[in-house]
Formats: C-alpha cells, sequence, structure tokens
C-alpha cells in the first residue's frame, strides 16, 4: 500500500555503521557508533513487547488519518510485512534491549565490531504474524481478522498474560524468584501464586529479568529455563 511508507529503520547494510553514529530500531534515539546492541530480524520480531511498541506508534498516525477497518487491516499486514522483512541487524539501545531475548553480551560484541549476529536476515511474515497479532490488539483493541488466534497454553505468573504456543518463557524456580524479587528484578504487586515446580515468566518478562541479571552483572543463565528457543547466555 502505497499510502503508508515506514520510516522507522534506515535501511541498508547496518553491519557498516555509518559516520556520526546511528538511531535506535526501536525508538530513534540516538547512539553512538558502536553502542547499544545488534539483533537479528528473528530476534525482534518474537518479542510481543517490540510489536506492542511499533504498534503504539503506528495508532497515532493511524488514528490522524481516521483509518477505517479495511485500512486498518492492510496497515497490519504493511507492518508485519515490512519489520519481518528487514534483512539487516538492527540496532538496538540499551533501553529497547530489555524487550528481547538474545545472548546479550554476544549482542553487544557485535554491535562494537560491526559485524552482524548469527541469523541476520528476513523472517517470514507467519513466523511472527501471532506476537504481532498480540501486541495490535493491545494497542488497537481487536484482532487482526488475517490471522487466525492460537489458545493460551499457560499465564505468566508475574503480568498475568497469556503466553501462546511458540512463545518462548522462562521457568524460574520459586526460591530463586523470591530473590529476585527481593532484588527489584521482577516486579508484582501482588503475590505470586504458589507453584512448587517453578513460576512461568512470558517473553516480555522474561527478557526484563534478563535484562536486568545482565545490567546487574549477574549471571542471566541460571536465571531459570526457558523454553522452546534459544536461552540467553549470562
Ligand atoms: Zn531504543
Ligand atoms: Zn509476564
Amino acid at each position: 500500500m502505497g499510502w503508508f511508507r515506514r520510516k522507522r529503520r534506515s535501511g541498508g547494510a547496518a553491519v557498516v555503521t555509518p559516520r556520526g553514529g546511528r538511531v535506535c530500531d526501536c525508538c530513534n534515539t540516538p547512539m553512538e557508533p558502536g553502542a547499544g546492541y545488534l539483533l537479528a530480524t528473528k530476534d525482534v520480531v518474537v518479542s510481543p513487547a517490540y510489536w506492542e511498541l511499533n504498534f503504539r506508534a503506528t495508532k497515532g498516525l493511524a488514528d490522524e488519518l481516521r483509518l477505517d477497518t479495511a485500512q486498518l487491516s492492510g496497515l497490519f499486514q504493511d507492518v508485519l510485512r515490512q519489520t519481518a522483512g528487514q534483512h539487516s541487524p538492527w540496532s538496538v539501545c540499551e533501553e529497547c534491549s530489555g524487550m528481547f531475548l538474545v545472548d546479550r553480551d554476544s549482542a553487544r560484541a557485535h554491535s562494537r565490531a560491526g559485524t552482524a549476529p548469527q541469523g541476520t536476515g528476513r523472517v517470514k511474515p507467519s513466523e511472527c504474524a501471532q506476537f504481532a497479532a498480540e501486541g495490535w490488539e493491545r494497542i488497537f483493541g481487536s484482532w487482526p481478522a488475517s490471522v487466525s488466534r492460537r489458545s493460551p497454553k499457560d499465564i505468566c505468573d508475574v503480568c498475568r498474560r497469556s503466553v501462546h504456543e511458540g512463545e518462548t518463557t522462562t521457568l524460574v524456580p520459586p526460591d530463586r524468584m523470591a530473590a529476585y524479587r527481593a532484588a527489584g528484578l521482577v516486579g508484582t504487586a501482588a503475590g505470586l501464586p504458589s507453584h512448587p515446580e517453578g513460576h512461568t515468566l512470558c517473553h516480555p518478562c522474561s527478557a526484563r529479568l534478563f535484562a536486568g541479571l545482565h545490567r546487574a552483572g549477574g549471571d542471566g543463565g541460571e536465571a531459570g529455563d526457558t523454553g522452546d528457543t534459544a536461552a540467553p547466555a549470562g
């Protein structure tokens, strides 16, 4: 659809660090050359928190343009296709890095060296449509008709968000969870349900925890067991 053009990413090969720095590909904050993290598209598009951020920016524009249902549906498809289609690595600032579950040391090293992380390249939109649809629903209040909704497989013990098949989650043993809460690394207003076998953390809550551990210099690899895909190394 020609009426909508994304301007969030600078495009081109981020592997070659441009002179004079660049901006975070998530929030557009200027970054020093070599600062932050370099991520592959496959690591970005599985983050429900990223999609929420993305669509929050999109919604302002959609409201301004007073898009109808058909146009909104096209907008969702457009953003999904363009985001999944990013072939170059993503520059991500410190703050935004808390949305992603990656090996943070490696992602930082790639940013410093200007090298592409493993798995850099496009992703099939169908592989991340579920996560995008979730973010869309949270921001726009309706589930995109083009994406079939999966039934939840679990609920996050921290934020009570539904967790679906394919989402990376973490299982944190109760004693470790108590320590993380005491250290302020896991925020829960209410008490946690009693789960002797461990607490399930959704992707956003897991990513926040691992980022907090990494910043504190702790060993993120010992946070718990991550399911489904690669566990971040500490
Ligand atoms: Zn950012
Ligand atoms: Zn959660």
